[in-house]
C-alpha cells in the first residue's frame, strides 16, 4: 500500500512539474515573442516578412516606406530616400540601427503563435510614426552630398526631444544597394548612422566643456585676460593658434577659438576636474536614442602629460565625441543646464508587438550637466560667437548660438564641426554637424547646419 502511495505521489509530482514547466514556457513565449523573433537565428522570418510590413511616416504623415503586393517601396523622391536611408533602413539589415532593422518584428506583424503564417487580413502589421521631417533631412542631405561630404547632421527640439533631422553620409538608394569593392573608399562606413554610431575628435567644440569646468571651478575665470601671441610652450610643447589673438577674455577666446586660452585653463584645472566635468557633460557615458545605444564620447587623461592635458582641453589628444551627444550638450546649455533626451519614434499604431519599444526616456529631461548660471554664460558666449564674430547672416533669419571646431585628425584634412542651438522662442532647435575631413568647421559644417536648420525651423514654426 505504501509503495502505491509513493508511486502515486511521484506521478503527481511529475505531472505538476510538467505543467509548471509548460506554463513557464507559454508565458515566456507570449511575453518575449518579439525578442525571439528578432534573434539573428530567426532572421529568415524577418527578411521574408518585410514584403508585408507596415508603413513608416515622417512627422507630417509623409510616407517613407510601405509594402504593396509583396514589394517594399520607399519615398518617391530620390533625395528623401537617400536622406532617410539610415533611419528608415532598406530591405537588408545591414544598417542595424535603422527602424526597419530594429523594429522589423513589429513592422511585419509577427504573431507569437503562428509566426508569419497568418493570412494578411488577420495580421497586425504596425505602422510607425516618426518625429523626423523628411524635407529637413533631404535639405541637409543635399547640402552634404553636393560637396561629397561624409559625416553627420542632427537637429532636435531641445524642449520636446523630437529629432527633426538625422542624416548620415555616405548614403545610397535603398532601391540600389551598394556593393563595396576592395580599395574603393567611396562607401566606407556606409552602414553606420554617423549621428548615432560614430565618434570624431571634437576639436574646439570641446572648449564648451573646458569653459564650463573653469566657470564653475576657477573664480573670476571668465574675466581673466590673456595675451595670445599665436603660440606658447605648454608642458614642453608648442600649443598654437591659427593667428595671434592679442588680449582676450574668455568670451573673446571662445569666439575666436583661442587654443592657448583653453589649453592653459585645462592645465590649471588638472586631470581630475577636467574628467569630472567631461563626465558630467556626458563623456564616458551611455545614452540612448529609442532602442539604439549612442556611441560613447570619450575623454581620458589618466596617462596624459601636461602637454597632452593642454591639448585635451581643446578637443584634441584622445578626445572623441558623438554628434547626437554634442547636440545634447547644446540642448543642456539652451535649457538651463539639463539636456532633453532625444527620440525619433513618435508612436506606433499597433501595440500588439510593440508594447515595450517606447522607451522611458521618451522626451524626458536627462541628468543635469552644468549649473544653470554656467549654461547661461556659455549660451551668451556662443551667441556672441555668431552675432559678433561670424555674423548672423550665416543663419538667415534665425538667431543662433554656436561653436565651431576644426579637429586635427591622423591623416588628411581636419574634421569640421559646428554645434549649437537656435535662441528664438518658438523654434527650440539644438544641432550638431560634423564633416569628415571638411576643413574649417565654419565653412564646411556651417552651411550644412544652416540648410538643416532653415528646413527644420519651417517644420517647427510652420513658416
Ligand atoms: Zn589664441
Amino acid at each position: 500500500m505504501k509503495k502505491v502511495l509513493n508511486r502515486s505521489l511521484l506521478t503527481w509530482f511529475l505531472a505538476i512539474a510538467f505543467f509548471i514547466g509548460l506554463g513557464y514556457f507559454v508565458v515566456n513565449l507570449v511575453i518575449h515573442s518579439s525578442e525571439w523573433a528578432q534573434k539573428p537565428m530567426n532572421a529568415h522570418l524577418s527578411v521574408t516578412g518585410l514584403a508585408q510590413a507596415g508603413d513608416i511616416y515622417d512627422r507630417n504623415g509623409v510616407l517613407l516606406a510601405t509594402s504593396i503586393d509583396g514589394e517594399r517601396y520607399y519615398s518617391n523622391d530620390y533625395s528623401t530616400r537617400l536622406a532617410m536611408l539610415h533611419t528608415v533602413g532598406d530591405d537588408s539589415v545591414n544598417i542595424s540601427t535603422a527602424l526597419q532593422s530594429v523594429y522589423r518584428t513589429g513592422l511585419t506583424g509577427y504573431n507569437y503563435i503562428l509566426g508569419l503564417g497568418l493570412p494578411d487580413s488577420f495580421r497586425s502589421s504596425s505602422d510607425i510614426n516618426t518625429t523626423l521631417d523628411s524635407a529637413a533631412c533631404a535639405a541637409a542631405y543635399n547640402a552634404m552630398s553636393k560637396n561629397n561630404y561624409k559625416g553627420a547632421c542632427v537637429v532636435y527640439n531641445y524642449k520636446t526631444g523630437e529629432v527633426i533631422c538625422d542624416v548620415s553620409t555616405p548614403s545610397y538608394d535603398p532601391y540600389e544597394p551598394v556593393t563595396i569593392k576592395e580599395g574603393d573608399h567611396t562607401y566606407d562606413g556606409v552602414y553606420l548612422d554617423n549621428v548615432i554610431s560614430s565618434t570624431y575628435p571634437p576639436g574646439s567644440t570641446f572648449k564648451l566643456v573646458t569653459a564650463a569646468a573653469a566657470l564653475e571651478t576657477i573664480e573670476g575665470s571668465e574675466n581673466r585676460l590673456l595675451y595670445c601671441e599665436g603660440s606658447k610652450i605648454i608642458g614642453g610643447e608648442y600649443v598654437t593658434c591659427v593667428e595671434p589673438h592679442g588680449e582676450i577674455n574668455m568670451k573673446d577666446a571662445m569666439a575666436v577659438s583661442c587654443n592657448i586660452y583653453f589649453a592653459e585653463l585645462a592645465v590649471e584645472l588638472g586631470p581630475e576636474k577636467m574628467t569630472e566635468y567631461a563626465e558630467a557633460m556626458g563623456f564616458n557615458k551611455s545614452f540612448k536614442l529609442d532602442a539604439n545605444d549612442i556611441a560613447m564620447s570619450r575623454f581620458s587623461v589618466k596617462d596624459a602629460d601636461t602637454a597632452a592635458l593642454a591639448w585635451s582641453g581643446v578637443g584634441q589628444y584622445t578626445d572623441m565625441a558623438n554628434p547626437m551627444h554634442m547636440a545634447m550638450i547644446c540642448s543642456a546649455i539652451a535649457n538651463g543646464g539639463t539636456p532633453t533626451e532625444p527620440y525619433i519614434l513618435e508612436s506606433v499604431n499597433s501595440l500588439f508587438n510593440f508594447k515595450n519599444i517606447l522607451t522611458d526616456t521618451h522626451g524626458k529631461n536627462g541628468t543635469r550637466m552644468i549649473k544653470s548660471s554656467t549654461a547661461s554664460k556659455l549660451g551668451e558666449m556662443m551667441r556672441f560667437t555668431v552675432s559678433d564674430y561670424y555674423g548672423d547672416s550665416m543663419f538667415g533669419d534665425l538667431h543662433v548660438a554656436a561653436k565651431t571646431g576644426t579637429a586635427e585628425v591622423a591623416n588628411g584634412e581636419p574634421d569640421g564641426w559646428i554645434v549649437g542651438y537656435v535662441t528664438d522662442e518658438g523654434c527650440p532647435l539644438a544641432f550638431a554637424v560634423c564633416i569628415e575631413h571638411g576643413g574649417f568647421g565654419f565653412s564646411s559644417a556651417g552651411p550644412v547646419a544652416y540648410a538643416a536648420l532653415a528646413a527644420s525651423a519651417k517644420a517647427v514654426r510652420g513658416y
